[in-house]
């Protein structure tokens, strides 16, 4: 019997037929749409390596025996819950691995209004639990632009940020707890508790793990109250995007607390925001406070004086209140037909790569960027960048880009080839970091080890001593090197 047949048998024996897929054909149309998109588009898209089957997990057990097996088998297992992710973590690369759909588990546990916390197995979709939350005037806060899209257990396991990050952190401030099950089968829970000073933090071997360290089963995050009608926000024009920069800096170390804080350079605006209409050298930024009403208010005066102060334009709330409107848009155009026909037409494909550095740094690696990228890659169209996630100490920069693809069958190596020419300006500042959100998957394997630099062992020790047989999703987040 081949291996296909033997393991899907043998998986079969402990879920169910019901609950196992081998028919290529359904396999290959439950292919995550970010992958090879634009080859999709083409009708040329064969993946290298199909995989042995896709199993639909149902429950805790279910994950643990499949687990069990696959670890004594030598079996490889890739986790997925909402398919979204963008950095190629969900491609298949060798011909010995199954796919694990934790979907199935989409029961929210528990909405907890007093300890303000909600617990959500990990095929709960996340606008389906902040839905439920906004029904009790609560918010998770967490609100990424693929939130129609995305899944709990993948948004814990990416290392996600929402829009809204500002005021209410990203996905590793807003989970309390979790339960998983490790590779060799055994199930642990680690508890929601507020806070705790036993040891390091074990939710930190998972969360940002990518699935290759243990299957999330289950995760408690916080809630938040909720007062969307008390939002206030407003736009601005600035004279470039170092003094738009400079700006937000000085909100953020003055310990203001906007929840959204966007600045968008020229390419960026006119290639997402057609109504605001700059010069050369001009900046678009905007901000939103939340809370309670009064704090939002004066968090937003103090803002608005601090942009005035500044020399900013105002050009009050047109732009933002389109932007809150259509900011998840993107969902709708990922893997559609229109997008497709666009990527037919033109031959140019739209892609993305997001950085962090710290306030010193930043504004450097967004000039050599500027300068380098299009050098490096001739053939982009189209490369511009927002800051969308600030901190005390930095901020990131979300670059955008237009790529005009030359071989149909290498796409992905082609947009891949920005990121690393990106990699090469970021990592040449130690303050900075090649990876702000969406986590490394296998497109930016390759550069992980001069991201880490001497705590890349810690990342490889931990891998093997949770999973000695490589079995969780090998290639993503670390390198193949046995
Ligand atoms: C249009 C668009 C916009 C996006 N915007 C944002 C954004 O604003 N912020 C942001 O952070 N990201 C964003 N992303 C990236 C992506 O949506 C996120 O990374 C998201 O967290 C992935 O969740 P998912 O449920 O789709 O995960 P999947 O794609 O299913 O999986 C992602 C990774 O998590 C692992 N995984 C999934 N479930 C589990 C589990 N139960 N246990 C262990 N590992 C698991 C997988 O193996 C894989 O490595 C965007 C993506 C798109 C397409």
């Amino acid at each position: 019997m081949s291996l296909k047949e033997n393991t899907a048998n043998a998986i079969t024996a402990i879920v169910g037929a019901e609950n196992v897929i081998t028919n290529e054909e359904t396999i290959l149309s439950l292919d995550p749409v970010m992958l090879s998109a634009f080859q999709k588009a083409h009708g040329t898209y064969k993946p290298a390596f199909m995989p042995l089957c896709y199993v639909k997990i149902a429950s805790t057990e279910m994950a643990s025996k499949v687990l069990a097996y696959c670890n004594e088998n030598d079996i490889h297992v890739i986790i997925r819950t909402g398919a979204s992710s963008s950095e190629g973590q969900l491609k298949v690369i060798d011909d010995r691995t199954v796919i694990l759909d934790g979907s199935p588990m989409n029961e929210i546990i528990s909405i907890d209004p007093v300890n303000m916390v909600a617990t959500a197995q990990c095929g709960v979709p996340l606008a389906v639990l902040e839905a439920k939350a906004n029904e009790l005037n609560l918010t998770t806060g967490h609100s990424p632009q693929s939130q129609p899209m995305a899944y709990m257990g993948g948004l814990v396991a990416t290392r996600s940020t929402g829009q809204f990050s500002t005021y209410y952190g990203s996905i590793e401030d807003l989970v309390c707890g979790m339960e998983g099950v490790l590779p060799n089968g055994e199930v642990f829970r680690i508890r929601p508790v507020p806070r705790r000073a036993a040891g390091p933090d074990l939710r930190h071997i998972v969360i940002g793990a990518e699935g290759t360290i243990a299957f999330m089963t289950e995760v408690t995050v916080k809630l938040f109250s909720y007062y969307p009608d008390e939002m206030w926000r407003n736009g601005y024009i600035v004279k470039s995007f170092d003094e738009g920069m400079a700006t937000v800096r000085e909100i953020m170390v003055k310990g203001y607390k906007p929840s959204v804080v966007r600045l968008y350079d020229k390419a960026d605006v006119d290639h997402n925001y057609g109504s605001v209409k700059l010069k050369d050298e001009e900046a678009f930024m905007f901000f939103s406070c939340e809370g309670p009403g009064e704090i939002a208010a004066a968090n937003g005066a103090a803002i608005h004086k601090i942009c005035m102060d500044n020399g900013a334009e105002d050009i009050g709330t047109k732009a933002v209140d389109h932007w809150f409107i259509h900011r998840n848009d993107l969902c709708d155009i990922t893997g559609s037909e229109m997008e497709a026909k666009h990527y037919r037409e033109t031959g140019i494909a739209y892609a993305t790569m997001e950085i962090c550095a710290n306030w010193e740094d930043i504004g450097k690696i967004y000039t050599d960027a500027m300068e380098y990228v299009p050098n490096k890659v001739p053939n982009l169209t189209m490369f511009g960048g927002h800051v969308s996630h600030s901190y005390i100490n930095g901020t990131n920069i979300y670059f955008v880009y237009n790529i005009k693809i030359n071989d149909v069958a290498n796409a992905d190596l082609e947009y891949w080839a920005v990121m690393d020419a990106v990699c090469d300006v970021v990592l040449k500042y130690p303050s900075a970091t090649i990876v702000h959100h969406h986590g490394v998957g296998k497109a930016r394997v390759l550069r992980i080890k001069e991201e880490l630099g001497t705590s890349y062992p810690l990342l490889r020790t931990l891998k093997d001593a949770f999973d000695p047989k490589g079995i969780m999703n090998p290639g993503c987040l670390l390198p193949l090197e046995k």
